[in-house]
């Protein structure tokens, strides 16, 4: 595990940095691809966890996330708007239209549906986080953030590793996989406007560089 910040822990995955989960505290923060869960669950083993909340559960963030909760025997939570998806297996309802390719991404790598039992809110306090709503991506996309220290995980609202190509760098994320473009841009903004100085991100490795980040929101279109 790479340790980000105290209290703050990015999980081993391969490649590095592709699909990221975190650990804050006690509580585990995404759940990657189907495929990593064995992975997941070696780098948890012996913590004493109590909670896994998600930043939205596409197929990439929820493919472990039962066999986490009933492995520690923790609750699910997720944003309000995207829990129906997790608690039917409706993975659909994320995307803004189904293509063989988002079929073909889902089979390979979702996890089973699994319910969530607090469904999450702007403002609610988890540990020394706030969540923050930031739809777009997802309908109930949320991201975390830590006013202490200016530590934001912003799951998908932008990337920082293009997804194909695998460059590090920040980009919004693709449109084939995002329900509504323009409303995750104002998400983005939203963000900005905090002034994190540390950003995590679903994909690519974590950013230390403020101005990169506000300069790379300024200059999306709306
Ligand atoms: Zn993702």
């Amino acid at each position: 595990m790479e340790t980000i910040a105290p209290d703050v822990y990015l999980l081993d995955g391969f490649p590095k940095y592709a699909i990221n989960v975190y650990l804050i505290g006690n509580i585990v923060v995404d759940a990657g691809a189907r495929f990593q869960s064995t992975s997941i669950l070696r780098q948890l083993a012996g913590r004493p966890l109590i909670a896994h909340i998600l930043t939205h559960p596409h197929p990439d963030h929820q493919g472990a996330s039962k066999a986490i909760c009933e492995r520690f025997n923790i609750p699910l939570w997720c944003g309000a708007e995207d829990a129906e998806a997790m608690n039917t297996g409706n993975w659909d309802t994320l995307f803004p239209h189904p293509t063989p390719l988002i079929s073909a991404q889902n089979r390979m790598m979702a996890g089973p549906k699994y319910p969530v039992t607090r469904q999450l809110h702007e403002g609610d306090r988890i540990g020394d986080f706030m969540v923050i709503e930031t739809p777009g991506h997802t309908p109930g996309h949320v991201a975390y953030w830590r006013e202490r220290d200016r530590l934001l995980l912003l799951g998908d609202v932008l990337f920082n590793q293009h997804p194909l190509t695998t460059k590090v760098g920040l980009s919004e994320p693709l449109p084939f996989f995002t329900c509504d473009p323009a409303r995750n841009r104002q998400s983005a903004r939203k963000l900005a406007a905090l002034q994190p100085s540390v950003i995590c991100f679903g994909h690519g490795p974590p950013l230390y560089d403020s101005n990169a980040f506000q300069s790379f929101v300024a200059n999306m279109p709306d």
